[in-house]
């Protein structure tokens, strides 16, 4: 089959692949049928995350390349003999992360450090995952979802990261209720799943700050009530001047860079909560001695999934609405070309690329 691998910093190959086998009697093979690429995937490709081939020489001696992608919908093709709850010809969404269920933090409902070998967010990173015609997904019964007929699947692709990324990083553990004002700095796809998610709660206000007019646009549209490009203004001063000098109750870090930290550790005000969504790659100035005083919340995370199968309901009675996300399609010939587009975001006014098999 064809796939998208990733080799080391650099250096990605769209080539011809092995089909994947059940390796666990709780695996499944989907033979995908419609992907979306993540910003994770291109922090892979720009050498984010060395411990790939790291892991993969400590446990086998070699690294042969990684599948890139955690993002999909498809088809079941075969399952495991453990696997009760799918048969060959189920349409599913995958989640971006393998749950056992059984570990500790299963049992916590903390999907996203699921210690098993197999579990928490494994695919495209530490197994091969959905960028290729077809992908081994652990523990079926619990980590994927039934795909409705009548549903959008570009909508769907954005249910195995983006959307429950957004709403239980960004929403839940920002604390996100009725009637505050709240900002969201970085509007990228999980920025705008944040806007779109934050809805759900009905704030009286929000803020959306990023560098590009044309992603700004998209968040005026999608329900932003005030837009502040912080290449041009003080997004700062700005914000305080747009709530009367006192701040924002909720302040999400969607960028995962000092400068959108600062913006957000700048703008809370007291008893509020600073939601990091962001991946970051370096240390950032968290301004203690400014901050103890304040009553906040910080919160960080990996997304648990724990809320997919309510998007999915929400998305299903158009409560949730997040369609205009899908910018770009693509067909899986074009694999190469859509990365290259991703890529360059902003040339492109990309937001979410999709690719169609
Ligand atoms: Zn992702
Ligand atoms: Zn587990």
């Amino acid at each position: 089959m064809k796939a998208m691998v990733y080799y080391g910093k650099g250096d990605i190959r769209f080539e011809e692949r092995p089909k994947p086998v059940i390796l666990e009697p709780t695996d499944a093979i989907i033979r995908l049928t419609k992907v979306t690429i993540c910003g994770t995937d291109l922090g892979i490709w720009h050498g984010k995350n060395p411990e790939i081939e790291r892991v993969a020489k400590e446990k086998t001696g070699s690294f042969n390349g990684r599948i890139l992608g955690h993002e999909g919908v498809g088809v079941v093709e075969e399952v495991g003999l453990a696997v009760r709850r799918w048969k060959k010809g189920d349409k599913v969404i995958i989640s971006c992360v393998s749950r056992c269920g059984k570990c500790e933090n299963c049992q916590k409902q903390l999907y996203a450090h699921c210690q098993d070998k197999d579990g928490s967010w494994i695919m495209g990173y530490m197994i091969d995952g959905t960028h290729a015609e077809y992908v081994r997904t652990p523990f079926a019964d619990n980590s994927l979802y039934p795909l409705p007929d009548d549903l959008d699947t570009d909508i769907a692709v954005l249910l195995s990261d983006a959307l429950p990324t957004a709403h239980e990083i960004g929403v839940q553990y920002g604390g996100v209720r009725p009637g505050q004002t709240i900002a969201i700095v970085g509007a990228g796809p999980v920025g705008m799943g944040a806007l779109l998610t934050a809805q759900l709660y009905t704030p009286a206000e929000i803020i959306v700050i990023d560098l590009d007019d044309n992603r700004l646009a998209m968040a005026k549209e999608l329900g932003a009530s005030k837009i502040i490009n912080s290449g041009r203004e003080d997004a700062v001063a700005e914000v305080m001047k747009f709530t009367d000098g006192r701040g924002v109750s909720c302040a999400m870090e969607c960028v995962g860079y000092p400068a959108t930290w600062d913006i957000c550790q700048r703008i809370i005000k007291e008893g509020g909560h600073l939601a990091n969504l962001g991946v970051h790659g370096q240390s950032v100035n968290f301004e203690i001695e400014k901050l103890w005083i304040k009553n906040l919340t910080i919160t960080t995370g990996l997304v648990n999934t724990n809320t997919t199968g309510m998007l999915l309901k929400a998305c299903c009675a158009h409560k949730l609405q997040p369609g205009k996300l899908a910018t770009h399609h693509f067909k899986f010939s074009e694999m190469e070309e859509a990365y290259k587009v991703f890529k360059n975001a902003a040339e492109h006014k990309a937001m979410k690329v999709i690719i169609e098999y």
